[in-house]
């Protein structure tokens, strides 16, 4: 059966791409290989209201299902920072559905228990149940997450795919921390080059998830679980998974394909969410232009950039200067922004004004932090 484009994956992205696309009068099939939006369920289930705000979304009571004022940051050493920031936790399944329902409504065609094995020239081979089957697609949009089918794109997707964090999360009851805040600690010893993170859910449930780069992430997430908030905590469920955080898109576009999400080092929901627009929209484009070449999808890519790169330069360059600090380095500058209010400060610039505003605010506070420029470079 011939489509004009083709989603492969019901991720934050592809739904996005699917819906944008579909909106603007393509003819659109979305393939999932997961047989129910409740069966093995994602693992991302956090995010926050201004990211939503900022891609023209509002989370839905439908699927949250619990509420936090922000977010508490603690070094290695047990300083902690706060910051007001408004987030949420989310029943992921109830989130998957709720966003294909809405692909459906814009008339996109979704069929579940749909595992693509191949794809090559718009010609798609898919393993629906038993059987396998053919589709055509003008475009084909992958929108697979960290799944091996994007190899089939033949495309270099991630600037720094060594830079991929490997993830262990579970599903906690009973841990002792104020359910008001998501807690992201850091440090060498607790989770190398990202984070370990405690994300209430309401009724005394949580998501805890050690993120690592550069080394398994077993031995950090069995230490993390050793500390005493976790004392008569329950271990309900584990998952793992890989978190793209500052791999970085770099070749996502090619002849009738694109790649969108975390496939293409586009990490988060919310902002996986807004490339799957951006993405959807240029393929419905380019269907009415007739011009399904890489160079009219580069639009693409040239749309994402223009709105977002600063955004993960500014992460990468963030957590790649702190990867440079030992942890009482770190814990150093932590302690020139306690009571800093960094909410306000981060809300008034661009992403990049921001940064060098929080640089200046850093030596203010504390000038002994002039020996760490070392680090910018
Ligand atoms: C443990 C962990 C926790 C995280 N927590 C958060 C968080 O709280 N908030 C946040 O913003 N980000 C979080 N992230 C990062 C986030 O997961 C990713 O950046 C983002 O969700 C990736 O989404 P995606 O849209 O690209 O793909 P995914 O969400 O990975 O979805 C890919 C989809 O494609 C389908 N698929 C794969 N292969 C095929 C195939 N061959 N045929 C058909 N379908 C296929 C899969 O079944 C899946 O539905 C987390 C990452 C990890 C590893």
């Amino acid at each position: 059966m011939k489509y004009d484009v083709i989603v492969i994956g019901a991720s934050p992205a592809g739904l996005m791409a699917a819906t944008k696309a579909a909106r603007d009068e393509a003819e659109v099939l979305l393939l999932e290989e997961r047989k129910s939006f409740n069966s093995d369920q994602g693992p991302a289930d956090t995010s926050f209201e201004n990211f939503f705000k900022m891609i023209g979304l509002e989370p839905k009571e439908e699927y949250v299902i619990h509420r936090v004022k922000g977010m508490n940051i603690i070094s290695p050493f047990g300083t902690v920072i706060t910051i007001d920031a408004p987030g949420f936790s989310i029943d992921r399944g109830k989130f998957d559905a709720h966003y294909a329902e809405m692909a459906r409504d814009a008339g996109a065609e979704i069929k579940m228990d749909s595992k693509v094995m191949s794809f090559n020239d718009g010609e798609v081979v898919v393993k629906e149940g038993r059987t396998k089957k053919e589709y055509n697609g003008e475009v084909i949009i992958c929108a697979s997450g960290n799944s091996e089918i994007v190899k089939k794109t033949g495309l270099k997707t991630m600037r720094h795919p060594e830079d991929l964090a490997y993830a262990i999360q579970a599903e906690v009851e009973g841990v002792d921390v104020d359910e008001n805040y998501f807690h992201y600690f850091l440090g060498k010893e607790v989770a190398p080059g990202w984070k370990a993170a405690i994300s209430p859910k309401g009724n005394d449930k949580a998501s805890v998830g050690v993120f690592v780069r550069g080394d398994a992430p077993k031995k950090y997430f069995d230490g993390f679980l050793q500390r005493d908030m976790f004392d008569g905590a329950k271990v309900l469920s584990i998952s793992d998974g890989a978190d793209q955080i500052i791999t970085m898109p770099n070749e996502i576009v090619g002849d009738g394909l694109m790649v969108v999400g975390g496939a293409a080092g586009q990490a988060g929901i919310a902002y996986g969410m807004a490339a799957g627009m951006f993405c959807g929209e240029v393929a419905a484009e380019a269907i009415l232009k007739r011009d399904i070449s890489k160079k009219f999808l580069s639009k693409y890519d040239a749309r994402w950039k223009k709105r977002f790169l600063n955004h993960y330069k500014a992460g990468r360059f963030g957590l790649k200067t702190i990867e440079k600090m030992s942890d009482a380095e770190l814990d150093e500058v932590m302690r020139a922004l306690e009571g800093v209010n960094i909410s306000r400060e981060l809300s008034k610039h661009n992403v990049i004004l921001n940064s060098i505003r929080m640089g200046f605010l850093l030596l203010w506070n504390n000038p002994k932090l002039m020996r760490f420029v070392k680090y910018l470079f």
